[in-house]
């Protein structure tokens, strides 16, 4: 895929750039090296310091960084903008919260081990590599650096090729923001040079954001090597909706959690499963709620859904639909291809889905919505967790033992009651089963790339 910008709202291309070399490589390796051992010889304070002048630099730049992550993936401005300004929080977040998160851990009795002092402590690792989705341009990079950075890692950035211009930006804002050169580096590169870099010894683990085929390929590569690998991979999330809910805004809080981002999110919910009695309430205003949306130019105030990303994105987008037309889905609402430039897909709802069609197991990355009814908690809970993902899922009930069944059985890295997936600083995030392994974010997220030492020391 070439590395370029291209407008997904035309279909334009703005601006191609030379992938690095192979030299190019070699230099920011060995830069990311000096930068480590610059790096954990800071304090805390120093790199908090660095941290917060990074995201004040970013929120002056907000608008001028929408505009970038719109044009290159299509995201509506306003969600753009937030993007950002969220980035800048969780770099705020990891500035005051670092020191914590990595505190060290005595024993209150080390004679218990015949020591004199006893526990364990966290340090830095060395150079990450950091190969990064368009769909959240800034946050999934961010949320890898803030801590990374915080604890006294290098970061490398290998990011998607859609999104050049976004990905030198946020080389540029934490040098600028006062980190040592060699620190925060983006690498300009296709991802069949992502293998070499994961081998080299100056590289010590590696996490990556994606799709489930990158991801294999990334983790196979890190443990042929023995090294550290953090997966953030697709998802199919659940959205249950049980008799006692609320149902004007489960209503619309599932259309937000479908269509956000484009329906472009991990962790948009993607598979609404009903309960029976009501089915067909849900149904009718769900489906009327999706085709009020408006779509349209996502620089445009009102557009709430944009284009898809990539135009392969939208291809692979209709042809699971048109596998499930095929195999006698009812298409409620949506489904076909508008005519005009750029890479727009229409908001679908889709009902009477079997195991046959693809759309069954496998993830619709656009704002495609499918919807199962089903007799009971027990029959909800199995559709929910009968794909081969496990990454967000939301359920609506008042009932406090259905909650409570949902919390303790629904195979996900997330579980939201009455509300719909989101990620915040505070609270770790990530996937089980195909979704992927390791997490970002909050205390656990820092401490994947760190060392946890045993110290043990005598009198
Ligand atoms: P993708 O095609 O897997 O690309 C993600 C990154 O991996 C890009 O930088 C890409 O580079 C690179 N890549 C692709 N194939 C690779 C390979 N074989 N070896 C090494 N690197 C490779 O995914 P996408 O289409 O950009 O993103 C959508 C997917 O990401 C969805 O499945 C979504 O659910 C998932 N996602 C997950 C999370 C999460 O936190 N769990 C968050 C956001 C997105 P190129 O661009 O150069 O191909």
């Amino acid at each position: 895929m070439a590395i370029a910008t291209i407008n997904p709202t035309t279909g334009q291309t703005v601006q191609t750039f030379a992938p690095e070399s192979e030299a190019d490589i070699e230099t920011a390796l060995d830069r990311a090296v000096s930068a480590f051992a610059q790096l954990r010889g800071t304090s805390f304070a120093q790199r908090a310091g660095w941290m917060r002048r990074a995201a004040d630099l970013l929120e002056a730049d907000a608008d001028r960084a929408a505009d970038m992550i719109t044009l290159e993936m299509g995201k509506p401005l306003a969600q753009a903008r937030a993007e950002v300004l969220k980035c800048a929080g969780v770099m705020r977040f990891y500035a005051e919260r670092a020191e914590t998160f990595l505190a060290p851990e005595w024993l209150p009795d080390p004679t218990a081990v015949g020591a004199a002092r006893a526990g364990t402590i966290y340090r830095p690792i060395g150079a990450v590599l950091a190969v990064m989705p368009w769909n959240y341009p800034f946050w999934q990079v961010i949320r890898f650096a803030a801590p990374a950075l915080m604890a006294g890692n290098v970061g490398l950035l290998k990011h998607a090729s859609n999104v050049p211009q976004c990905a030198l930006y946020l080389h540029s804002v934490f040098s600028r923001g006062g980190f040592p050169d060699g620190a925060f580096q983006t690498l300009l590169i296709g991802s069949a040079r992502v293998e070499g870099i994961i081998r080299d010894p100056r590289v010590r683990a590696v996490t990556l954001t994606g799709s489930e085929p990158a991801g294999r390929s990334v983790a196979s590569i890190a443990a042929d090597e023995v090294k550290k690998a953090v997966l953030e991979l697709g998802g199919s999330d659940p959205f249950v909706v049980m008799p006692s809910a609320d149902l004007d805004r489960a209503v619309q809080t599932a259309v937000s959690a479908r269509t956000s981002n484009n329906g472009q999110a991990c962790i948009n919910a993607k598979r609404f499963i009903v309960h029976r009695d009501i089915y067909d309430a849900f149904a009718e205003r769900f489906t009327q709620a999706m085709a009020a949306l408006v779509v349209g130019d996502p620089t445009e105030e009102a557009t709430q859904v944009g284009p898809l990303a990539l135009e392969s994105g939208r291809a692979e987008v209709a042809a699971l639909v048109d596998d499930a037309r095929a195999k006698g889905v009812t298409v409620r609402l949506g489904g076909v291809l508008p005519e005009g430039p750029g890479w727009f897909y229409p908001p679908t709802v889709l009902e009477d889905i079997t195991p046959a069609m693809r759309i069954h197991q496998e993830e619709a990355f656009g704002p495609v919505a499918t919807l199962t009814r089903v007799d009971s908690l027990d029959e909800a809970i199995a559709v929910a967790n009968d794909v081969p993902f496990g990454l967000g899922s939301a359920a609506w009930t008042a009932d406090p033992d259905e909650q409570q069944a949902f919390l303790d059985r629904i195979d996900a890295g997330t579980v939201a009651i009455n509300g719909m997936t989101i990620s915040y600083p505070e609270l770790p995030f990530g996937g089980q089963k195909r979704s992927g392994f390791g997490r970002e974010l909050a205390g656990a997220g820092i401490r994947e790339f760190c060392n946890l030492k045993t110290v043990w020391m005598g009198e």
